[in-house]
């Protein structure tokens, strides 16, 4: 694979925000071994690293990042708060953006030392931010997602810092951010009012005890404006006086402003640099249509435990496990007995990544399609077409059933057509009333599917539609639901496990929590690209 070169370049930013260091905070002396390592994944990201990467790698760790970005939207999305929010946050940074200390090896194929552990965690952190910075710079809505996650990743980084001894303080001293600390003196003459200053979302109240050793800073009140707001800051003679812990929405305030305008300055040089490179500029430009959760591109009955899918029993399934686009899908092609191109292909492929082996989905869709045409005409017109995409026919690659992102960016439906995501597709009246027809939930449930549709929510409001059809599925202990609204057989498989855990069947854990893991940001999705288009064409022009 060809390397990728990325070169050095001064920082856009400038002025006092350059706060450059590519060192390791083990190089910062006020820092001590714990506050180091958590200081490691604190950066502004104002200097672009110059390592050399390859494609895989460029795209590696895009993915990564991804991930992790994603996964913060769906915690927020989920109102995970807390310890919770922390501990899964921490775990899927840990799972992408760290390397495996026990399983990575050096050049030389020995173990890695501490230090070569903290530099790899920092170039993969640095190099896959500025990777996605690129992406997703080039609309105003891709920014806005990526600013939005990026400032929650710092701060949830801040706040670890801000609880390890020692950490914030190396980290400001590093960034070069300069506050003025307030003297003792001047602190006991404020002891009192800064005592009644009340704590919240913010974090605690500082107590006369912590009193003594918390340091305080003077900073510009409107440097300052949500502590105020949020009556966390003791203001005085325009400076507002905020403990160390509080710093943290300061910095991070200095963080977002910085990130937005290199976003923008960013957007400015895209088309030039996307189209510059024939190699990296497909994959920026479809980066924010990745799907990164699990691939059901096997044929896979597992899940399905002892059941099996068969010819005779799709439509059951159909009726209680189906998400709403491949219900729809399996109800248009039992009213008309036949599906459009890309029909066949959306619903063929949902069947095969569900279970249905190739000899069954030929006699599903045979059963189906015989009602308006001869064995003759079906085998001739569309048999070849199923033993395809099972990969026995032409060039013999098995094909991937389409993700939500994949659908909802794809092909709108045309009048006849039955593929698409009606979330997407469908208007608003005409998903109401779909809704209502099938008996989904509470009129107030269905609002709430709606308002997720208008806005722009698609998957989300999928997730809704599980949750309303699935009651209390996420405490259901043996319910596996990881990847409901990223993908349809996510759905599909969840359902399955659902209904097994109910009638004592067994099956693997999850709560409804991680059902988003590796959710695409596609709740609110702009058109697809031309390169997401060349690739269902590819995929549809053998099928
Ligand atoms: Fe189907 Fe995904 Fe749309 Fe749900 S969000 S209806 S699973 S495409």
């Amino acid at each position: 694979m060809q390397a990728v070169g990325v070169a050095r370049r001064p920082n856009p930013l400038g002025g006092r925000m350059s706060l450059g260091g590519r060192g390791g905070a083990g190089d910062d002396p006020t820092a001590g071994a714990a506050a180091a390592a958590i200081m490691d994944d604190l950066d502004f990201y104002s200097d672009l690293p110059s390592k050399e990467l390859s494609l895989d790698e460029f795209e590696e760790l895009a993915l990564a990042r991804l991930k992790v970005l994603r996964k913060i939207e769906e915690l927020k999305t989920r109102n995970v708060t807390g310890e919770a929010y922390r501990m899964q946050l921490d775990k899927t940074i840990k799972a992408n953006l760290h390397v495996d200390a026990a399983t990575t090896t050096s050049a030389s194929g020995g173990k890695l030392s501490a230090k070569q552990v903290r530099n790899r965690n920092k170039h993969q952190d640095i190099s896959s931010h500025f990777i996605l910075r690129a992406a997703y710079c080039r609309t105003e809505d891709l920014r806005r997602w990526f600013l939005t996650q990026e400032c929650a990743l710092f701060q949830h980084r801040l706040e670890k810092a801000s609880k390890a001894s020692g950490a914030l303080q190396a980290f400001l001293h590093r960034a070069g951010l300069k506050f003025d600390r307030v003297s003792d003196s001047e602190k006991d003459r404020l002891r009192q009012q800064l005592l009644s200053v009340p704590g919240g979302a913010g974090g605690e109240a500082v107590s006369p005890a912590e009193f003594v050793t918390e340091i305080y800073y003077r900073v510009p009140f409107v440097q300052a404006l949500d502590l105020i707001a949020n009556r966390q800051a003791y203001v005085e003679a325009g400076f507002a006086y905020v403990p160390l812990r509080r710093i943290v929405s300061i910095v991070r305030a200095k963080f977002r402003m910085a990130l937005s305008k290199s976003l923008v300055l960013a957007s400015s040089a895209f088309s030039q640099v996307a189209g510059e490179s024939a190699r990296i500029g497909p994959l920026l430009k479809s980066m924010n249509q990745q799907y990164t959760g699990k691939d059901y591109g096997a044929y896979d009955k597992s899940n399905l435990g002892a059941e099996e899918l068969t010819a005779q029993n799709v439509d059951m399934y159909a009726e209680r496990s189906m998400p709403l686009c491949m219900s729809q899908l399996h109800s248009g092609l039992k009213r008309d007995h036949k599906l459009k191109h890309w029909g066949r292909l959306q619903y063929g492929l949902f069947l095969k990544g569900a279970g249905l082996s190739m000899e069954e989905s030929l006699l599903f869709f045979q059963r189906e399609f015989g009602k308006i045409m001869t064995a003759e005409q079906f085998n001739k017109n569309y048999s070849y077409n199923i033993r395809h995409m099972y990969g026995k026919e032409g060039k013999r690659a098995s094909y991937t059933p389409y993700n939500c992102t994949k659908i909802v960016l794809g092909n709108p439906p045309n009048a006849g057509d039955h593929h698409g995501c009606p979330y997407r597709h469908y208007d608003e009246e005409h998903l109401g009333a779909l809704l209502a027809k099938m008996k989904i939930g509470s009129p107030a449930d269905r609002n709430e599917i709606l308002n997720q549709k208008r806005s722009k929510n698609f998957q989300l409001a999928c997730v809704k539609h599980f949750e309303i059809t699935h009651p209390q599925a996420a405490s259901t202990r043996g319910a596996n639901l990881d990847g409901v609204g990223n993908h349809p057989n996510a759905w599909f498989a969840a359902s399955v496990s659902y209904h097994n855990a109910k009638s004592g069947g067994t099956s693997s854990g999850g709560t409804i929590a991680t059902a988003l893991g590796a959710a695409a940001p596609a709740a609110k999705m702009e058109a697809a690209s031309p390169n997401a288009k060349s690739e269902d064409s590819k995929q549809a022009a053998v099928l």
